[in-house]
């Protein structure tokens, strides 16, 4: 089956502009002026005229969470401005626990505490007020922060004058007592119980389901391929379920979480299991994050719960880690924030790398938010990958400002990291914000906050680099640059289809850049609009 794909301008990211593409058998055949496209297809061909339409590679976010999107869409939508208060966070937990079977948890998410009328996290009282019966969950947009109501307090087993865990810490009242917050390692262990809970409640339908909706939303906002960067045993059974039934909707590149690559390796599921889905990356936390004043740093935050952030592992055990999945051949991707993990992080690579000059397995640092100029030379010299969110500037960048004064310029510093010759993957940390990519790729180039402060104008990317981030480079950051993020010959017919061009808008109007279809291997998974042939 042939498609010619023409009156369009295609932004190949290899060999400047084309205007027409030849799709065969969900790969391109060719690309370049429309005569020769058209004198390459066979008799019979169908042909798509996109009537001047921006035509770009297939958006890729090099770092995201494909399972939980899906997963939390199914709870309430607390995030701002949508719930601007804590009465407002209320009625939409009143609403979800109406829908919301028995034996699971009442569940909201997105909330950022210091965008609430009241400035503050909600407490277990807020939750008990909504839903005093039952457990109820609300998760901070971060994911390294949530709330529980009294319920769920008990279900969890965490008691008032219980000590803090090593590797997180409880939200406590004036006199002591637990007032609902949970940070980081207890969190994540709540969360991921949650969800491997409510899954294993679910059948193979359900599940594929649950990964289908996820992908109908990333579909939806132009993306072809992305890092799903939380991968377990229970979210593959359903990215598998939906892989079997034809009902994923991106190119899925696993990063399965470190305690689980044992039953990976002994489950038989590591490589490609489809050109759809892939698991051949391990995933480690460094530290915490960057929204919930977790990361771990050089100094102390001047901002509540204060502290200099958590560290997850020393750095003996970290350089352990690392050895032990690069000598099985494992691409390495650590999420560090701080510029304490960061350190720790290089360190780690170091090691291995002195070895393996040119870093040939990928290895990464997830998000590198306080990737100060020495850590940067470091990374460079190495080698080493960074996956990173401009997003994050515009929907968290005041709270960025507020906790890093001494260092808010230098902040995701994506041009510095660009001139140091670094590759620079594009995501979004979706459902942590928006998994649109025209807004990370604005964000990219003017770096402006909600409340309109610049953060580093001189990181300020073009509109070629940012497009970039989320084309050529995050296909490098996993292993894809031979099948995905360009337009030339041999690769899949990975597009993504727009009203007009990134390069050429205004970076203030990009956001409202139309996604008019998402196409992968040649096959719509997305249109707003009829333009392509959908079988
Ligand atoms: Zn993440």
């Amino acid at each position: 089956m042939e498609l010619v794909v023409e009156d369009g301008v295609f932004v190949t990211m290899r060999s400047g502009l084309a205007q027409s593409m030849l799709v065969r058998d969900g790969r391109i055949a060719a690309i370049g002026p429309a005569e020769r496209v058209r004198a390459m297809a066979a008799r019979g061909a169908q042909v798509a005229r996109l009537g001047g339409a921006t035509v770009v590679p297939g958006l890729i976010d090099a770092h995201c969470h494909v399972s939980d999107v899906g997963y939390l869409a199914a709870g309430a939508d607390c995030s701002q401005p949508a719930a601007a208060g804590i009465p407002e966070i209320q009625a939409r937990l009143r609403d979800a626990a109406a829908r919301t079977p028995d034996g699971s948890w009442v569940t909201g998410s997105g909330y950022v505490e210091y965008k609430l009328r009241e400035g503050r996290h909600p407490t277990r009282a807020d939750l008990d007020a909504a839903v005093p019966d039952r457990p109820a969950v609300l998760y901070h947009t971060s994911l390294h922060a949530c709330v529980l109501n009294t319920a769920a307090l008990r279900e969890a087993g965490f008691a008032d004058g219980q000590p803090d865990p090593p590797d997180g810490a409880f939200g406590r009242d004036e006199q002591g007592r637990l007032d609902g917050v949970v940070y980081e390692g207890p969190m994540f262990a709540l969360f991921e119980g949650n969800l491997r809970r409510d899954l294993a409640r679910m059948d193979a339908t359900r599940r594929a389901g649950l990964i289908e909706k996820a992908g109908q939303y990333f579909a939806a906002l132009g993306i072809t391929a992305a890092c799903e960067a939380d991968m377990r045993r229970d979210s593959f059974t359903a990215f598998a379920a939906a892989d079997e039934r034809g009902l994923l909707h991106q190119r899925i590149y696993g990063l399965v979480v470190h305690d689980q690559v044992d039953w990976l390796l002994a489950s038989g599921l590591r490589g490609r299991h489809s050109d759809r889905l892939a698991t051949e990356a391990v995933k480690i936390w460094a530290d915490g994050g960057m929204s919930s004043r977790t990361a771990a740093i050089h100094g102390r935050y001047p901002v509540p719960p204060h502290g200099s952030g958590i560290l997850f592992f020393d750095r003996a055990e970290l350089t352990e880690m690392v050895s032990s999945f690069d000598a099985q051949g494992f691409q390495v991707c650590i999420h560090a924030q701080g510029d304490r993990a960061i350190d720790a992080v290089l360190d780690a690579y170091a090691a291995v790398l002195a070895a393996a000059p040119g870093n040939p397995l990928r290895h990464r640092i997830e998000h590198g938010g306080a990737m100060y100029p020495a850590l940067t030379a470091r990374a460079a010299e190495l080698g080493v990958l960074v996956a990173s969110q401009p997003g994050f500037l515009s929907t968290l960048g005041d709270g960025f400002a507020a906790a890093f004064p001494d260092h808010r310029d230098q902040l995701y510093p994506f041009r510095s990291w660009r001139r140091a010759g670094i590759t620079v993957a594009g995501s979004s940390d979706a459902p942590v914000i928006t998994a649109d990519p025209l807004l990370g790729i604005r964000d990219a180039m003017l770096r402006r906050t909600g409340d309109g402060q610049v953060l580093g104008p001189g990181e300020r990317l073009r509109a070629e680099d940012a497009l970039a981030m989320y084309t050529t480079q995050a296909a490098r950051a996993m292993h894809l640059e031979t099948e995905a993020g360009s337009l030339e010959p041999g690769k899949h017919a990975d597009f993504t289809v727009l009203s007009a061009s990134p390069l050429d808008t205004d970076p203030e109007e990009i956001t409202g850049i139309q996604v008019l279809a998402t196409v992968v291997g040649g096959t719509p998974v997305y249109q707003s609009v009829s333009l392509l042939p959908t079988g």
